[in-house]
């Protein structure tokens, strides 16, 4: 049986690139398998319950069923506080007390600043922190994330790939974002801990999903593979773009099925489009 997932985050209302995404999932689970929809409200800076409320409106006016209800993660901060733990159990996490600004300064002034496909890699300053500083520092309640310390976490785990499909085997690079964030000041978990948690617990077997996170993919396997969790099939796929080339965003409000459903055009009619441009 394939299940696959729909999981946008409530940060805005859906658009044509959104209602793409979500009926490739949809397709490849009809016929006895299951699609699911996921909404993943980790972030409480940028998600709001009308959003919510409109993906499922939206959702179901495209006839995009979904199987057993939703799954908020919002409502499960604790799962993944106990993979966290686990992970902490393993020495592969540590806590990390840098701001944003710190970060730029010391990435500005080291001569080659690492830039990978993830954005700019952490120079890994409080990675080497004593575990005396830690502590002192974590008992004073100093603000704090945690990151992974991806070349532990790489030596653990070993070679790793994923099975992409029309492309085959993806030779996993562990480090291609660097120390990620797992648990982050403001939002208690960051998004790659959170998915890969959901994806497991759910059963995903085919993860389908933008292009955008092609190279999330490598630290998703490499988490799985350190926390035990089975390994889903990806597809990733192209994004839509307007006819200025730029891809569709939130932000974009004319291209949102919302206002396309009040412009009059049907549930099929809005998925055509979609198809039309992705061509
Ligand atoms: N929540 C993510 C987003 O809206 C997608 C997560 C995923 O499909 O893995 O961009």
């Amino acid at each position: 049986m394939i299940v696959t997932r729909f999981a946008p985050s409530p940060s805005g209302l859906l658009h044509l690139g959104h209602a793409w995404s979500a009926s490739l999932g949809w397709r490849r689970a009809r016929d006895g398998s299951r699609f699911l929809l996921r909404i993943e409200d980790i972030d409480p800076g940028r998600c709001r319950p009308e959003f919510d409320a409109a993906i499922l409106e939206d959702m179901a006016w495209l006839g995009l069923g979904w199987w057993n209800g939703v799954r908020r993660q919002s409502q499960h901060f604790a799962d993944y506080r106990a993979a966290l733990e686990r992970l902490q159990a393993m020495g592969l996490v540590y806590p990390c007390f840098c701001t944003r600004k710190q970060i730029e300064a010391e990435i500005a002034a080291s001569a080659a600043a690492p830039h990978r496909p993830l954005g700019l890699i952490y120079p890994g300053t409080c990675r080497t922190l004593s575990s005396a500083e830690r502590e002192d520092r974590l008992a004073a309640g100093e603000n704090h994330a945690w990151r992974l310390d991806s070349a532990a976490a790489a030596a653990l785990a070993g070679p790793l790939s994923w099975q992409e499909e029309g492309q085959g085997t993806v030779t996993v690079d562990p480090l291609v974002g660097g120390d990620v964030v797992l648990a982050r000041k403001d939002a208690l978990v960051s998004y790659h801990l959170a998915v890969v948690h959901d994806d497991a617990l759910q059963g995903v077997t085919l993860v389908t999903r933008g292009q955008d996170l092609f190279h999330a993919t490598h630290i998703h396997r490499l988490l799985q593979a350190l926390l035990g969790y089975a390994e889903p099939a990806y597809a990733h796929h192209g994004l839509l773009t307007g006819s200025d080339g730029k891809r569709f965003a939130k932000r974009d409000r004319s291209l949102t099925i919302a206002a396309l459903r009040e412009a009059g055009h049907s549930p099929d009619a809005v998925l055509a489009m979609a198809q039309a441009l992705a061509g």
